[in-house]
C-alpha cells in the first residue's frame, strides 16, 4: 500500500474529545487510535486499520478490517491470528493477512 494514500481518521475536535473520555480513541506515542466496537481493542486510526467510511463521523468504519471482512465472509478463516501478528508485526502480520483475505 501507497504510505501517501493512507486516509487518517479526521474527528472534529469535540467528537475526538468525547471518545478520548470515553475510550473510543487512545492517543500513542505514534498517533491517534480507534477502538474497533468490535474486537474491542486498539488500531492505528487510518485507513490501513479501517475502510474509510462516511457513515462515522471521522471518515473511518467503526470496527477495524479484520473484523468488517468477519462479518462479511463469517466462514472465512479465523481472524484470531490475523489479530495476533497484527499484534506483534502490524506492518507486515496485519496487511498481508488482510491481503490474504481479500484475494
Ligand atoms: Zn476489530
Amino acid at each position: 500500500m501507497n504510505i501517501e494514500n493512507i486516509v487518517k481518521a479526521k474527528p472534529k475536535p469535540d467528537l475526538l474529545r468525547k471518545r478520548l473520555k470515553n475510550g473510543g480513541y487512545r492517543i500513542e506515542e505514534d498517533g491517534l487510535y480507534k477502538r474497533c466496537t468490535t474486537c474491542r481493542d486498539y488500531w492505528p486510526a487510518d485507513s490501513e486499520f479501517f475502510f474509510s467510511s462516511v457513515s462515522d463521523t471521522d471518515g473511518l468504519n467503526c470496527y477495524c478490517k479484520a473484523c468488517y471482512l468477519e462479518r462479511r465472509y463469517p466462514n472465512g478463516r479465523s481472524l484470531k491470528q490475523i489479530r495476533q501478528s497484527a499484534k506483534d508485526n502490524y506492518n507486515a502480520g496485519y496487511l498481508s493477512a488482510v491481503a490474504m483475505m481479500t484475494r
